[in-house]
């Protein structure tokens, strides 16, 4: 199978430069927010391997060792991912109750949670434990579209590392036009927003993944209290700290809905109506 990460440090080189720095100290706990699913698992992969591959270049991504992690077949390996169902608070106790053994190879054992918002309050809590009592050999990884849907404990104990965004509106003009039209709704309930998204064949999958994105990302500017774009300065000025988190909630269950096949120009409405909801509430 071929190595999952040598495609992502060609697309995010910033990243895998980083962290390739970062394996001199490692964090107890590393956050990789933004990007694509695919991405943040691939980079969480390659911090196992660069911590883990014996070879003089880490990672090589043929050694035995780089080939079991891209494999899942290592046993300093634990990989929980949320995108495959919630992650209960039964496995955070099983992989807590090995943190206290040594690790079987030369690296650190390292958890990676993908996709860590699938955590349930209790196993959130159960993994906050471990990362206030930390064992020496143990690394931990959450991945998460952006760091509002996650606990903001888990968040602060973290080293947060913001990957490159798929597509964004600074470049697009397109995309300029829908967040901006987004704004104007989420504020007046008018605007072109409805027209556009109710215009039959107006909005494909694509799209509206993109403008999701763009609101995760503003959302992420509006928590760093460093809004860049028009519709972060507003989300920074009428949301508080709790309603950030919401609506991050709302963008990744209308992205999840998007992955399942649903209607594109339906998910963005819905969306944007729960967003209204949330500033005028
Ligand atoms: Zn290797």
């Amino acid at each position: 199978m071929p190595i999952p990460w040598h495609h992502t440090i060609t697309t995010q080189p910033r990243i895998a430069g980083f962290l390739d720095r970062l394996a001199s100290a490692p964090p107890r706990s590393l956050l990789l927010e933004g990007g694509t699913v695919e991405e943040r698992l691939a980079l969480g992969l390659f911090w196992a391997a660069r911590l883990m591959c014996p070879e003089a270049k880490p990672p090589c991504g043929e050694c035995r060792i780089c080939l079991q992690l891209a494999d899942d077949a290592c046993r300093d390996l634990f990989l929980l991912n949320g995108a495959e169902g919630s992650i209960s608070i039964d496995t955070i106790r099983e992989v807590r109750a090995v943190l206290g053994d040594p690790p079987a190879g030369r690296g650190p054992r390292v958890v990676i949670l993908a996709e860590a918002q699938a955590l349930g309050d209790g196993a959130a809590n159960a993994l906050l434990k471990s990362l206030e009592e930390p064992r020496p050999g143990n690394v931990f990884v959450l991945l998460a579209p952006s760091r509002e849907i996650l606990l903001p404990t888990l968040v602060s104990r973290s080293f947060v590392l913001t990957l490159g965004w798929p597509r964004s509106a600074q470049d697009d003009p397109d995309l300029r036009d829908w967040t901006v039209a987004l704004g104007e709704f989420i504020q007046s309930g008018k605007g072109a927003w409805l027209e556009w998204t109710g215009r039959k064949g107006n909005v494909d999958a694509r799209l509206a993944d993109a403008i999701l994105r763009e609101v995760q990302r503003s959302l992420v500017q509006a928590g760093y209290g460093n809004p860049l774009t028009d519709l972060a300065r507003l989300l920074a000025a009428r949301l508080d700290v709790v309603a950030v988190r919401q609506v991050g909630v709302v963008v990744e269950n209308a992205l999840e809905s998007l992955e399942v096949g649903a209607n594109p120009a339906v998910v963005l409405e819905w969306t944007a109506m729960r967003m209204w909801n949330l500033l005028h509430k």
